[in-house]
Parts: structure tokens; sequence; C-alpha cells
């Protein structure tokens, strides 16, 4: 790791033209609000906040709280109700991870510091330190994605080095100010937003603008990940007006409800595409005894955050009512109820058009 030293001219000047620049421009987001500066609100905020961005979660947020104004009511809350209301935001073990940490605090009170806050599913580096920063002013150091860009920007970090990432902590530990740290935390916040954006910084318009030494175009170009492409099927199963469903499990689409689906294979070209659904499908349909020719005429096409999945969909139609140890048979008109994914509404309104 590289060591940097920070003169004390320049952290005050950094900090000092932060705090300015937010007390004039700061953004008027719903958890903000004076009556809202509670361990509840900013919880549910922060954890939405990760993966997601502003405009998204306000929405979400609002619907949230009007469901669940404040920890007391949110305990009653079932696993389902979570899910209902986050459906859509994607990355549903934040979902998940909120029901379990609010079960832990119906038994049991937590301090606002970073250790027992880390205790709770869910809650890790970043979301501690920003409750911490943001309730009790706590000078811990907050870093996410964004506020990493400002600092790399600002200290001309080239991203493709190994020791990138304990270098902007090391820096940013170094910048953040004992005292405001909760102003402080949310003007980086801002500033990545509106000013020091992921493609081009207004930097004429940054406070730090003197102290940055980023140039335009000099940025080194991260190298592009190839994103994997996969192929699985689902099954819409259908006796009279029931439909068969799965709760899904594995880390993609934890709890939700969906077709009965098969797992997902990686492809490498389109001529690998027909034997490889056959296979895909004779395996699955063998496990769950169902005898019943392929074809694969409709599919949805959905982009998860590391690949791109083609889904094909297999109808059947059963003359009776057949027992499914994993799966459960839902009245048609009863599976708005469900909590379900974008990926399941892209299939929905495939096979009910
Ligand atoms: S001067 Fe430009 S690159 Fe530097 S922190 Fe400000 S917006 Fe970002």
């Amino acid at each position: 790791m590289e060591y940097y030293h920070i003169k004390k001219e320049f952290k005050t000047a950094w900090q000092k033209k932060i705090l300015q620049w937010y007390s004039k421009n700061k953004r008027d987001l719903p958890w903000r609000q004076k009556k809202n500066q509670q361990f509840y609100n900013i919880w549910i905020s922060e954890v939405m906040l990760q993966q997601t961005t502003v405009k998204t979660v306000i929405p979400y947020y609002d619907k949230f709280l009007k469901k669940w104004p404040n920890l007391e009511t949110f305990f009653n809350a079932s696993l389902d109700e979570i899910l209902l209301v986050w459906q859509g935001m994607g990355y549903y073990q934040r979902a998940k991870n909120l029901y379990l940490a609010k079960e832990i605090l119906k038994k049991e009170k937590i301090n606002i510091n970073l250790e027992d806050l880390k205790k709770l599913p869910g809650i890790g580096d970043y979301v501690s330190s920003a409750i911490c920063a943001i309730l009790v002013d706590q000078n811990c150091t907050v870093i996410d994605g964004n506020i990493k860009r400002i600092i790399t920007r600002a200290f001309n970090l080239d991203k493709n080095k190994p020791n990138v990432e304990k270098n902007i902590k090391n820096i940013a530990t170094k910048l953040t100010p004992i005292k405001n740290n909760r102003f402080y935390c949310q003007a980086l916040m801002d500033m990545a937003n509106l000013i020091c954006k992921n493609k081009t910084p207004d930097c004429l318009a940054c406070p730090v603008k003197i102290e940055c030494s980023y140039k335009v175009n000099t940025e080194p170009k991260i190298k592009k990940r190839l994103v994997k492409r996969k192929l699985g099927v689902t099954y819409f199963i259908k006796f009279k007006d029931y439909v068969l469903l799965q709760r899904s499990e594995g880390r993609i689409l934890e709890n939700l409800y969906c077709f009965p689906i098969t797992r997902f294979v990686e492809v490498n070209n389109e001529l690998e595409e027909q034997p490889l659904l056959k296979a895909i499908a004779d395996n699955w349909q063998k496990i769950n005894s169902i005898t019943h020719n392929h074809v694969f005429s409709k599919f949805v096409k959905h982009t998860f955050s590391h690949f791109h999945l083609k889904l094909f969909i297999i109808e059947i139609n059963l003359k009776r009512k057949k027992r499914f140890a994993n799966f459960e048979w839902v009245l048609k008109k009863d599976i708005v109820n469900k909590p379900s994914s974008v990926l399941m509404k892209k299939i929905q309104e495939e096979v009910f058009c």
C-alpha cells in the first residue's frame, strides 16, 4: 500500500469546501427530513440505497414507510409482506436480511455503534458507518462505490492497481472530519450524484476542483468483463384455474414465488441451445415425473448483474391435479398477492397475454 501524506491545510480546505457546498446544495430526500432522523428510517434507506439509485429508491422508501411507519409497526411484518413491497427493486437478499434483523431487534435493543450494528444481518461496513455518521455524528469513514469514485479521481489513483481499495480507504479515512461527519458523508454522496458523475464529471461546478488531480480523458479504462449467457426452462403448468408455483431458492430470486424453473446453464453459441434445452428439460421432467413433449416456442430474456438469461417456457395442461412435493397449486387470481421478481412478471406477461 502506498502511503498518502495529506497536509493539514489540504484537509481543512477539502472538508470546509465540501461542507459549505452541502449547506447550499443538499438534495431534499425523504429520509433526510428532521422527523426522519431516526435509526429506523436511516437503516431502511441505506439498505435500499445499496445497489439501487436514489431515484428508484424514493417511491419504494415511501411505500415502505407508509406500510410500516416505525420500527414497532415493522416488527409485525411477515417476510412475504416485505418481499411484496420490495418486488421490482432486485437484490432480494436485502429484504430477507431486513426481516431477519427486525426479528433480532424485537428481542434485544442495540446501541448505535459499528460493532453492535454489524451484528445485524445485512449491515456491513458501509451501512453501519453511514448510520453511525448520520445519527450520532461519529467520525467513521463512509465508503461506497460513489465515494470511491471521488477519491479515485481526486487523488489520481489507478483503478487497475491491486492496492487501490486499500489506498482509497486510507485516504478517505484521513479526510473524514472529527465533527460534522454526518453532513460531510452525505455531501460526498450528493457530490458523486450531482457533480462527480460516473461518465462525465462537471468539474467546473465542483467545490474541490482546486484540490482535485483529475485530468479529463486520462482516466484508465476498467477492463470490461465478458458477460456470460445462460439458458433455462420454466414450466407454466395448469389445472383448471390453478397454476403451479414454487418458492425459489438460491441467491438470485431467493424466497420469491415463480413458476417451476430449472437450473441455468451457460451457453457459448446458438448451435448449443436446442440440445442443451432438451437435456435440461428432460432432466427436470424426469425428477418431477412429468411426461410431456417439449416445444420451445416462447421465451423471455432477462439480464442479471452478471449474466444474460434466455428462459424458455413450456406450457402444460394437466388433466388431473397431481401432488408435487416442492411446489404448490395457487389460484390464478391469487398470483398477484405473491411476492415475485421482475423475471416472473415478464413470464406472466408472456403466458397470460
Ligand atoms: S474536480 Fe471533477 S473529478 Fe475532481 S472531484 Fe470534482 S467533479 Fe470529481
